[in-house]
């Protein structure tokens, strides 16, 4: 039973904003593409291991897509896919890398195009992972069971070297089609329920409650100012911040395309490269018009908001204004 599902990561539709709202000569704009690509491949390769979990059987595990949990104050341990059940859990890594790939306990080297890249020993980030959760769970819930962790590596086209001098990748590293037989090993090996189902589904709403997206600030992280973020509304059709208020719709002044909803957009990549909330001014000067309109609008919209008069400000909520969008 899932209980929990992927959901696209904000990192994504932050660097998809970005890219929306900066100059095409701006110097940081191939570093965020490479990012997105990034992002993007470990994404899909997430993505990639949902078809083979749901080959497994159901009725006695609650899947987790995702969590992302609190380690101290401000720092959180992810994982990509959590299986648990009354005799045992897992944590399933997720891993979209081409080429060939070498792991020894220091690092995975990928050999690609004739150039070598290293990156994190992923055997290390699960079993730290699987110690991370262990604790949480037994401060939380003195429940305590055996936690078996996996790498799944999800690029088809990738090559794994075998490292006879290092039995952890025989043991850990597998391809999503083995899932199916690798769990039922552990289902096999772990037979005896030690906790009660209610115990288990108060464990479930426990990491649901604690689970925390990630948010991170992205202008800060690219070094940039919010006065080089562009304004106006953007046309999907031409890629331009070029539409401009009609009577009942938004046009664009390049390519003739009309919407309904653009200005709905503009609002998200407000929220999602500004602020999470919006005046009327503030509003008339990011779509670049004027206030009477952008008053008009922000209210046609129903958001939460505070404040009265001038000083109004607009609650501006990701999953309402995607809603919106959909609803349009
Ligand atoms: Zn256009």
């Amino acid at each position: 039973m899932i209980k929990k599902m992927r959901e696209m990561p904000v990192i994504i539709l932050k660097l998809e904003a970005l890219l929306r709202r900066l100059s095409l000569k701006h110097q940081r704009r191939k570093s965020i593409e490479e990012e997105l690509a990034m992002r993007y491949a470990g994404f899909r390769g997430e993505q990639a291991l949902d078809y083979h979990i749901a080959q497994i059987p159901q009725k006695n595990h609650f899947i987790f897509q995702d969590l992302r949990l609190p380690l101290s104050k401000d720092s959180f341990f992810q994982i990509d896919i959590l299986l648990l059940s009354q005799q045992y859990f897992i944590i399933l890594e997720a891993k979209n890398i081409a080429g060939t790939i070498f792991i020894d306990q220091n690092q995975l080297l990928r050999t690609l195009d004739e150039k070598e890249d290293s990156y994190p020993n992923p055997i290390q980030q699960v079993e730290n992972q699987q110690y991370n959760l262990d604790e949480l769970i037994e401060n939380h819930c003195k429940i305590k069971l055996p936690i078996t962790s996996f790498v799944a590596m999800t690029n088809p086209s990738s090559i794994i070297k075998p490292n006879p001098q290092y039995s952890a990748v025989a043991k850990k590293v597998i391809r999503p089609a083995a899932i199916r037989q690798r769990f039922g090993a552990v289902n096999y090996s772990y037979q005896k329920e030690l906790i009660e189902k209610i115990e288990l589904q108060k464990l479930s709403r426990l990491l649901i409650g604690m689970h925390t997206p990630s948010d991170p600030d992205i202008l800060k992280q690219f070094q940039i100012g919010k006065g080089e973020i562009l304004t106006g509304i953007y046309c999907d059709q031409c890629n331009n911040l070029s539409m401009t208020k009609r009577q009942r719709v938004w046009e664009c002044t390049i390519c003739s395309y009309t919407s309904k909803n653009a200005h709905i957009q503009a609002l998200i990549d407000y929220r999602l490269l500004i602020g999470s909330t919006i005046s009327c001014k503030q509003c008339s000067s990011f779509f670049q018009i004027s206030s009477s309109i952008s008053s008009k609008l922000l209210r046609s919209l129903n958001l939460n908001f505070f404040g009265e008069g001038k000083n109004r400000a607009y609650k501006l909520e990701l999953e309402d204004l995607q809603k919106l969008i959909k609803n349009k």
